[in-house]
C-alpha cells in the first residue's frame, strides 16, 4: 500500500517535517524508505526497513530545499531489493522524482511500449519507476525538438500546462491504482490520483505550507490543516510562491479502497471524508446486531489494534464487557504487511501478550478487523486456548476475502486466501473457533454511507478492466517478493 508525503514549505527546510510525517504513515509500509530534497540538486537516500533504522533526526541537516518528498514502502512487485525504495529520479526533463503508492496493473505492456520507443529503460522492477517514465516521457513529446540537439530553447509553460498536459496523458495510459507526489525541480509540487481514487491522496496547507500525503494523520503530525482529498482524476500542483493549481483532467469513476477503513488507514486519519475510527465503530455496530450467540458470550476482546474500535461498540451495543485480553507488543511489526508466509508467521508468535486473567475460564467474542490468510486468526486462537480461554467466538468484521487485490494490497494470490474456497463453518473449524461470523456486504457499505467504493476482494467486481494474464503477472510479481 504504501505511505508517501511530499512537502514545500517557503520559509525553512522540510527534511525534519517529512521525518515525522513518515513517522505517522509507517504503519503503511515496514520493507523500505526513501527520503529527498531538492536545492539546485537532488539530495535522496534509500534504505531497507523502518524509517528510523535508515535515517536520524540529527542526520537531517544533510538534505537541504524547501521541496521534499518521503515514502514508507510496502513492497508488492519487484525483487524486494533497495534499488526498487522510492523515491525514484530522472533528471530529464526538468528534474522529477515520485513517490507513488497503488499498484499499475498494465506494468508489462508499459515497459514494453517504453522499451520500442527506444530511448527509455526502466532499470528496476517497480511499477512506480515505469509512471515515472511514462510521465517524463509525456513531459518530452511537448519538447520533441530537444531530442534531435538541436539548441531549441526550453518552452516553460508560464500556467504549468504542461505538467497537467503530462499528468492527464500518464492517466489516459496507466491503469490501476495510483496515487502519486513528484516534486518538480525548481517548479514545485505535482500530485495526481487515478480515475478511481482507489488509494487515498489528501491535500493540506498551513500559512506558507503545503503538503500532500496519504493520509491526514501525517498532516496533523507536522501542523497542516487537512484541506480536502484530491478527487480521483485530479491533479494539483502548488508553485514555488505558494499558489495552488487544480485541474480536473479525466471524468472520475470514484472507487475507494475499502480496505483503507477496515485495516490500511490509521484511526486518526479521515479519508476521503469519513473519519476511519468512526466507519470502524460503525463496523462493530453492524456485528453487534447481527450476532446470535450473545447469550453464550462473557467478555469481549479486540485482536489489535484495528479491530479495537469495533470491538468496543460490539460490546457496548451488546450489553456485554469490553476488556483488554490481548495487547500488541509495541516492538513487533505489523504481521499482514511483512514480505513473506514465514515472516508473518514468526511474526504472530511475538506479536501478541495475553492477560491470562481476562481469558482463563471465559467464553470469548474475539473481533478481528478481517480473515486474509489465516495465519492471525489460527496462531491466535492456538494462544488463546493455552492461556485457559473455555470457548471462542470468531468475528470479522469485514466479509470474507475471496478474491486478489490488484491495486497494491498484499492479497495478490487466490490461493492463499483463507476464504476463497471455505464456508463460514469451514474456516471456524480451520482456525478453531466455536463459532464464527463474518461481516456481511451490504453492512459493510452502509458503514460508509454515499461513498462509492472498490469492495473487489470481497465482491469480485474489480473498478478497472484486469484480464487473467495481468491477473497472474500481478500474483507471479507479488511471489517474487515473497521468496
Ligand atoms: S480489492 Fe480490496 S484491498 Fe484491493 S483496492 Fe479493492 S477493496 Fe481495497
Amino acid at each position: 500500500m504504501c505511505g508517501i508525503l511530499g512537502l514545500l514549505d517557503l520559509n525553512q527546510p522540510v527534511a525534519t517535517d517529512l521525518y515525522r510525517g513518515g513517522l505517522a504513515l509507517q504503519h503503511r509500509g515496514q520493507d523500505g524508505a526513501g527520503l529527498i530534497t531538492f536545492d539546485e540538486r537532488f539530495h535522496r537516500h534509500t534504505g531497507l526497513g523502518l524509517l528510523n533504522e535508515i535515517f536520524r533526526f540529527q542526520n537531517l541537516e544533510k538534505f537541504p530545499g524547501s521541496l521534499g518528498l518521503v515514502q514508507l514502502r510496502y513492497a508488492t512487485a519487484g525483487e524486494g531489493s533497495v534499488e526498487e525504495v522510492q523515491p525514484f529520479t530522472l533528471t530529464f526533463p526538468q528534474g522529477l522524482a515520485l513517490v507513488h503508492n497503488g499498484n499499475l496493473t498494465n506494468d508489462p505492456a508499459l515497459r514494453k511500449l517504453l522499451g520500442q520507443r527506444g530511448y527509455r529503460r526502466v532499470n528496476s522492477l517497480s511499477d512506480s519507476e515505469t509512471l515515472l517514465h511514462v510521465f517524463a516521457d509525456a513531459l518530452t513529446r511537448n519538447r520533441a525538438l530537444e531530442l534531435t540537439g538541436l539548441p531549441v530553447p526550453i518552452q516553460r509553460s508560464s500556467d504549468n500546462e504542461d505538467l497537467f498536459e503530462a499528468a492527464r496523458m500518464t492517466m489516459m495510459t496507466c491503469q490501476g491504482a495510483y496515487s502519486v507526489v513528484m516534486l518538480v525541480a525548481d517548479r514545485g509540487l505535482l500530485a495526481f490520483r487515478d480515475p478511481h481514487g482507489i488509494r487515498p491522496l489528501c491535500l493540506g496547507t498551513a500559512p506558507g505550507r503545503f503538503a500532500f500525503a496519504s493520509e491526514s494523520v501525517a498532516l496533523d503530525v507536522i501542523g497542516l490543516e487537512l484541506e480536502r482529498d484530491l478527487q480521483p482524476g485530479e491533479a494539483v500542483f502548488v508553485d514555488m510562491e505558494g499558489k495552488l493549481h487544480c485541474r480536473q483532467l479525466i471524468n472520475p469513476k470514484p472507487a475507494h479502497c475499502v480496505f483503507e477503513y477496515i485495516y490500511l488507514a490509521r484511526p486518526e486519519s479521515v479519508v476521503d471524508g469519513h473519519s476511519v475510527s468512526e466507519v470502524r465503530e460503525r463496523l462493530g455496530q453492524c456485528l453487534a446486531k447481527r450476532c446470535t450467540r450473545r447469550q453464550e458470550i462473557d467478555v469481549v476482546l479486540d485482536v489489535p489494534s484495528s479491530a479495537e474500535d469495533a470491538a468496543i461498540t460490539f460490546a457496548s451495543a451488546s450489553d456485554l464487557p469490553y476488556r483488554k485480553g490481548i495487547r500488541k507488543n509495541p516492538y513487533s511489526q505489523r504481521s499482514f504487511i511483512a514480505a513473506n508466509q514465514a515472516l508473518r508467521a514468526g511474526m504472530v508468535g511475538t506479536k501478541f501478550l495475553f492477560e491470562k486473567r481476562v481469558i482463563t475460564g471465559k467464553r470469548l467474542a474475539v473481533i478481528d478487523d478481517s480473515i486474509v490468510r489465516g495465519t492471525t486468526a489460527r496462531r491466535l486462537v492456538e494462544s488463546l486456548r493455552k492461556q485457559g480461554a473455555y470457548q471462542v467466538f470468531f468475528f470479522s468484521a469485514s466479509p470474507p476475502v475471496r478474491y486478489p487485490c490488484v491495486y497494491g494490497i498484499d492479497m495478490a494470490v487466490s490461493s492463499q486466501l483463507a476464504a476463497s474456497q471455505r464456508t463460514a463453518e469451514q474456516m471456524a473449524q480451520d482456525i478453531g473457533v466455536e463459532h464464527l461470523q463474518y461481516q456481511s456486504q451490504a453492512d459493510m457499505e452502509s458503514c460508509l454511507p454515499g461513498l462509492p467504493l472498490c469492495t473487489a476482494c470481497f465482491s469480485g467486481e474489480y473498478p478497472t478492466d484486469v484480464n487473467e494474464e495481468e491477473l497472474a503477472h500481478i500474483g507471479e510479481a507479488r511471489a517474487k517478493v515473497s521468496v
